[in-house]
């Protein structure tokens, strides 16, 4: 679909590190050696002939920058390498990614099930958005198996999860849930943002639909939004996506693909020290005097290690939460305001380490019942490990919390 890169390589045989270096690379006949950036919005055509044969699709041309662009496609198939899939599609943020994937599929009447701890975006599309086109959609506690069998026992279309969830850590099943979704009638979408590519790939787990948002990991640099939906279903992106990517109009511009394209290059180099920095940063939280207790799906005090393990390449992933002790906010602002190196910032998979209260940023808008729902306190602190020193980064934290 998007693969105008006719490689007779076997890029499919290569190993990970070398399909996120040169996987998808398309070269012109100039021979660069780094990506080209075609900032173009449309594509000439040697004939008439030519321009109509495009159009029919008997010829692999490009013809509009909203459908396909030739530095957009380096990032699809370089990514869809990555995972294992047929199908990738580039958006232009990671909530573009989510609401085309659920909307192109979806209509009035059709019925949706998701875990309940979300990401806000994705919580309002799924609550408040998908309802006003009359599409039923519902809730469950996403660590729950019986919740997960109870509410799939009935025809379901779509199911939509993130796992580890935000910013609780709390694991889903996939596979599980997975097999429960089929037996439904619908299809499986897994957000998975917060574990990256490296660490979990959800389709070899029985998922339909992968969703990102480039804007975390993949950049992993602070730099540009971006988003992709990948999947081995020909006729759901045959069928449903393609039609309403191209005449939608959430395609990722060519410069941002760009950035994406170099960031895949060292995505596995990040996440892997990043995990690294993470368990340590766990363990070491475990001993400091102002925290209450550590979530991270790679201690072994993690209710579902085994499943994380399991699941996430064993590893507990680059996000750690803990509960820092005394009255909540006004405790845990003393202490993030003393931090020198740690960023006070939202973003997360960062190559620089960021920390953030999600009572009074993240998850601001939602009640204090919803929050306690979701396992989200006062106290209750986010931190997304970096590449920084690991030495850098406990003596910080200790000058925080120590
Ligand atoms: C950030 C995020 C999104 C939204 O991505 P944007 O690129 O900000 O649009 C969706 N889901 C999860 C889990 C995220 O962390």
């Amino acid at each position: 679909m998007s693969n105008k890169n006719e490689n007779t390589k076997d890029e499919n045989k290569w190993r990970q590190s070398t399909k996120l270096v040169r996987g998808g690379l398309d070269r012109s006949h100039h021979g660069e050696l780094s990506e080209a950036i075609y900032m173009t919005q449309a594509y000439a055509y040697d004939s008439a002939e030519q321009a109509e044969q495009s159009f029919t699709g008997e010829i692999d041309h490009y013809v509009y920058s909203r459908y396909g662009n030739p530095t957009v496609s380096m990032f699809e198939n370089r990514l869809a390498l990555l995972e294992g899939a047929d199908h990738c599609r580039a958006l232009a943020s990671g909530m573009a990614a989510v609401y085309c994937a659920l909307a192109s599929q979806l209509k009035a009447g059709d019925r949706v099930v998701a875990s309940r701890a979300l990401f806000g975006g994705c919580e309002y599309v799924i609550n408040t958005a998908l309802p006003k086109f009359g599409i039923k959609t519902e809730f469950v506690d996403g660590s729950d198996l019986d919740a997960w069998k109870e509410a799939l026992s009935t025809p379901v279309d779509a199911v939509f999860i993130e796992t580890p969830a935000n910013p609780t850590l709390e694991i889903i099943d996939i596979a599980a849930v997975a097999e429960l979704t089929h037996k439904a009638g619908g299809k499986l979408i897994v957000d998975n943002a917060f574990a990256s590519p490296i660490l979990q790939k959800p389709l070899e787990l029985g998922a339909d639909i992968i969703i990102y948002s480039a804007t975390k990991h993949i950049d992993g640099q602070g730099r540009v939004l971006g988003g992709a939906i990948l999947s081995n279903d020909k006729s759901f992106i045959e069928d449903e996506l393609q039609p309403f990517y191209r005449n939608v109009g959430p395609s990722l511009s060519p410069f941002n693909a760009w950035v994406l394209v170099k960031s895949l290059e060292t995505l596995e180099l990040r996440v892997t020290r990043q995990s690294e920095n993470a368990l340590a940063l766990a363990k070491f939280l475990e001993t400091l005097p102002g925290v209450e207790r550590v979530f991270y799906p790679g201690l072994t005090s993690h209710p579902q290690h085994d499943l994380a393990m399991k699941q996430m390449s064993g590893s507990g992933g680059t996000v750690v939460s803990f509960e820092a002790k005394g009255n909540g906010k006004q405790d845990v602002f003393k202490a993030l305001n003393k931090l020198q190196i740690i960023d006070i910032a939202n973003n997360l998979g960062d190559l620089k380490s960021m920390i953030t209260h999600p009572q009074t940023t993240t998850h601001q808008r939602l009640s204090d019942d919803e929050r306690a729902a979701m396992g989200i306190s006062p106290s209750l602190v986010r931190l997304s490990v970096g590449i920084e020193d690991i030495e850098d980064l406990k003596e910080d934290l200790t000058r925080a919390l120590g």
